[in-house]
């Protein structure tokens, strides 16, 4: 006989902790069990050790709604945020739930019985699980290999390769030459955290430019409401961060030119002399087709007008042995590169999902409100926004399954799934511009054209859809 949990969770990040934390306050009737590859909470937070760590959305929505971030720190380093998930873990006697070194490798879904039985590789030994309801929060991500791409020459460099996703806890870069290949999140976080931790030199190389947009390391709201209780300021800070994301982004949809001629120009203000803003800091893009990134407080700017960082633009044509020659014809002379080159997507924690038999293909699939995939009943799955905070999205998913489990008590429903339409047209899942995303979109489910099969980048309107619409919406249907 195997074991059966009413609800099972797959993964103890942010999501899976939240998603469990809900679970033991509205249905502290149900077990629940949350499984963990790894051998440590936090996911992400965990995972990535590289210095500067942070996050780059504010905290005032990364941080759960019902669980305020403390302090006035908007953008904070990854070390906090891994200590504010333990300890809403502790409180919410969550990590009494999860079971450590438990991959989920597959789960087949049974009709007869409207159970999943659940596959898991504990420390090499294949363990099953039953459940009724299936809830995906294994991040989006490969754990175990960050994106590398070959570069020629590679085996010459007789310096250090490292990539952000793998940092050795004993890299020794002081006065050292670094150079960081990338342009997103990680390389403008490694790059001033580098240069102001004595690294010799840090050089970002990039092959194109991104938006870089600073913000104040503290939020000015934040700071000014300090003296009100939690409670009463947690809501207007979390509120005027949310309305305004919403507001940045749907500017930049409809006015492009506008918003890359403003982040131009506050851009431009801050490098120091000689750097041309057009050439380093003028994407092909517009705002938001990827994510911006943002520093806090200026931070890669600052390092740049301090002579400790640098910019170059161009492709790599090989390492050599002492660093990288360029298509230019330029050298970088290095002791250190750091590929910040990205990550490898996955989805759904790679389980491998079967319905009655079938195997469950992702690019057959729609999702049903960004949150459950077309003809797989009781499987929900957390995946967070693109252009505003993660857990903004991961608490209206929370939302939903709570709601859902509340209607199924009520009305004696034991199986809810939504059948695919075909009179919805089929649209690429994710509509963004990023390497790591292009890379995969294969590989990922569809979305539709119109509600509820539409994924939408807006938590506004998302609130209305996954947390007020009725969940007997027509089309989810029950047994
Ligand atoms: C460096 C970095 C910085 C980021 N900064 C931000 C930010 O500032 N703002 C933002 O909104 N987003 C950010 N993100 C995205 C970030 O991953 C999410 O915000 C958030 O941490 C995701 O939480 P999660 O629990 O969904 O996934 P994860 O943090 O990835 O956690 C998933 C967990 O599931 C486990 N798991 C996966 N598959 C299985 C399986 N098959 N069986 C068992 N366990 C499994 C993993 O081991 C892991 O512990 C960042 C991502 C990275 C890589």
């Amino acid at each position: 006989m195997s074991e059966h949990v009413d609800v099972l969770i797959v993964g103890a990040g942010l999501s899976g902790i939240g998603a469990a934390c809900r679970l033991r306050t509205e249905h502290p009737g149900r077990s629940v069990a949350v499984l963990e590859a790894r051998e440590a909470s936090g996911g992400t937070w965990d995972l990535f050790r590289y210095p500067g760590i942070r996050s780059d959305s504010d905290m005032f929505t990364f941080g759960f709604k019902w669980r305020p971030w403390p302090g006035d720190t908007a953008l904070a380093e990854g070390p906090a945020i891994l200590d504010y998930l333990r300890t809403v873990a502790r409180e919410y006697a969550v990590d009494e739930l999860i079971r450590y070194r438990h991959r989920v490798v597959g789960a087949s879904w049974d009709s007869a019985t409207d159970l999943w039985t659940v596959e898991v590789d504990r420390d090499g030994e294949r363990v099953t699980l039953t459940t009724g309801l299936l809830w995906a929060c294994g991040g989006y991500y490969d754990y175990d290999r960050g994106f590398s791409p070959e570069f020629p020459g590679q085996e010459d460099f007789r310096g250090t390769i490292v990539h952000p996703q793998h940092w050795p806890e004993d890299l020794d870069y002081a006065g050292r030459k670094v150079v960081v290949i990338g342009s997103g999140a990680t390389a403008v976080t490694l790059v001033p955290a580098m240069a102001n931790a004595g690294a010799g030199h840090v050089t970002m190389l990039q092959r194109s430019p991104t938006y870089v947009v600073s913000l104040p390391g503290r939020d000015p709201l934040a700071t000014r409401l300090k003296r009100l209780p939690t409670r009463v300021s947690y809501p207007i800070v979390r509120w005027k961060a949310i309305l305004l994301a919403v507001a940045t982004y749907q500017l930049a949809q409809r006015r492009p030119q506008l918003v890359k001629g403003a982040i131009r120009k506050m851009t431009a203000k801050q490098l120091p002399p000689g750097v041309d803003v057009d050439v380093h800091f003028k994407p092909a893009y517009n705002p938001w087709d990827q994510r911006l990134c943002f520093v806090p407080d200026g931070d890669l700017f600052k390092a740049m007008r301090a002579g400790h960082a640098s910019v170059v633009t161009d492709h790599v044509d090989r390492f050599t042995e002492t660093g990288i020659r360029l298509r230019s014809g330029e050298e970088l002379e290095a002791d250190v590169i750091v590929t910040a080159t990205g990550l490898t997507l996955k989805a759904m924690g790679g389980v491998e999902l079967v319905v009655d038999g079938t195997k469950v293909l992702m690019p057959e699939t729609m999702t049903y409100k960004a949150l459950m995939l077309s003809d797989v009943p009781n499987f929900v799955f957390t995946i967070g926004y693109t252009n505003a905070s993660w857990t903004l999205k991961a608490d209206l998913v929370a939302d939903f399954v709570c709601r859902l489990l509340t209607f199924m008590d009520e009305h004696g429903v034991r199986r809810a799934v939504a059948p695919r339409d075909p009179s919805v047209g089929e649209q690429r899942l994710i509509d963004f511009s990023s390497g790591y995303i292009l890379r995969a979109l294969d590989e990922l489910p569809r979305q539709g054209d119109r509600e509820p099969w539409k994924l939408r980048q807006n938590y506004l309107k998302d609130v209305r859809s996954i947390n007020r619409d009725r969940i007997d919406d027509g089309v989810l249907t029950f047994r």
